[in-house]
């Protein structure tokens, strides 16, 4: 199917930008690699009457470590292939690239960007629960000036962020671990490349052996990427013994909503849950044991 007609245009600068989602409002869409976009407009289920592309935008594309401010700012041109080959994220966040090497197929990869998957906020995206996970801050920013938006107000429903029509998400702050810190990503598809059945983002941070830190981002398994936040309390503070992590994941099986559907039945993704959250923790304390 063919889109429906709609205006084009590349703003070179943010400012540039901004002044036209000001003037435009929901009647523009922004659009950054296309890669949800443009099947969107194929089907028609979004009809813009002007496209904001933002690709042409300079400094949008970095991955820059901001020690003063304690995290990683992921740009909102940088693509899933650039945190997958990053070599700073794969030291300080390698949980990063091990979920951005699940999304897609190198075509993808090469022009999606984190920052457009979140916007998007599909409940199967994947980048979702990562930054659930890590406890992310994503800044939006619009005439007015910028404002921080903590990824779990992020979220409000189905393809529904906070964000305003005149706002751009120019950066998602991911924080730089101050302990020792693992994590890891793990994905059922029901073939490469495929959207989840079910996933789960597990991100821990270690003190003396204890969990001083703990983020849960559930894929998949609701009407929004989910934060097991019962489960991530339920680790605050304990030794990671397997009965913890045990009951950690159960706490985050309950948290989930899946619907029955040709993937497999609730129940089914509920256990997919709780296995891969058990799995994923201690995968998770291990590597955060050998991280120097
Ligand atoms: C074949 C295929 C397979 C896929 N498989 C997966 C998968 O396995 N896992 C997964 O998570 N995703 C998957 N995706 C989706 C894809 O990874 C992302 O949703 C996509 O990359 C979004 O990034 P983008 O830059 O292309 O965003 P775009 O398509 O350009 O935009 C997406 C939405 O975000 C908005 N937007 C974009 N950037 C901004 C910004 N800076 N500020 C405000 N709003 C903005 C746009 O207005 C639009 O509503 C797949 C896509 C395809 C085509």
């Amino acid at each position: 199917m063919l889109p429906a007609a709609f205006d084009y245009r590349a703003p070179a600068s943010l400012n540039e930008a901004l002044a036209i989602l000001k003037q435009h409002g929901d009647e523009a869409k922004v659009m950054a690699g296309g890669q949800s976009l443009i099947p969107l407009l194929k089907l028609r289920f979004s009809r813009p009457e002007l496209v904001v592309d933002i690709a042409r935008i300079p400094d949008l594309n970095t991955i820059k470590r901001e020690d003063a401010d304690g995290h990683f700012a992921i740009g909102a041109l940088a693509r899933h292939v650039d945190i997958e080959n990053s070599k700073e994220l794969a030291t300080a966040a390698p949980m990063l690239a091990e979920a951005a090497h699940w999304i897609a197929d190198p075509l993808v990869r090469n022009r999606g960007t984190l920052v457009g998957s979140i916007c998007h906020a599909d409940p199967a995206g994947d980048w979702g629960s990562v930054v659930l996970a890590f406890g992310a801050d994503i800044v939006a920013t619009s005439q007015s000036g910028q404002r921080v938006i903590h990824a779990q107000e992020f979220f409000q429903g189905p393809f529904t962020t906070a964000l305003n029509p005149d706002e751009i998400v120019t950066e998602v702050r991911i924080p730089v671990a101050k302990g020792h810190s693992g994590g890891a990503y793990l994905k059922l598809e029901r073939r490469v490349g495929d959207f989840a059945t079910v996933a789960v983002a597990v991100q821990v941070e270690l003190d003396g052996g204890k969990i001083a830190k703990a983020g849960i981002g559930l894929t998949a398994v609701g009407d929004r990427n989910i934060k097991a936040a019962d489960a991530e309390r339920h680790l605050h503070g304990k030794e990671p013994t397997d009965a913890v992590i045990a009951e950690a994941a159960r706490l985050a099986a309950e948290t989930a909503e899946p619907k029955d559907d040709a993937r497999g039945s609730a129940a089914y993704k509920k256990d997919v849950v709780r296995v891969f959250v058990q799995r994923g923790l201690k995968t998770a304390v291990g590597r955060a044991r050998e991280a120097r």
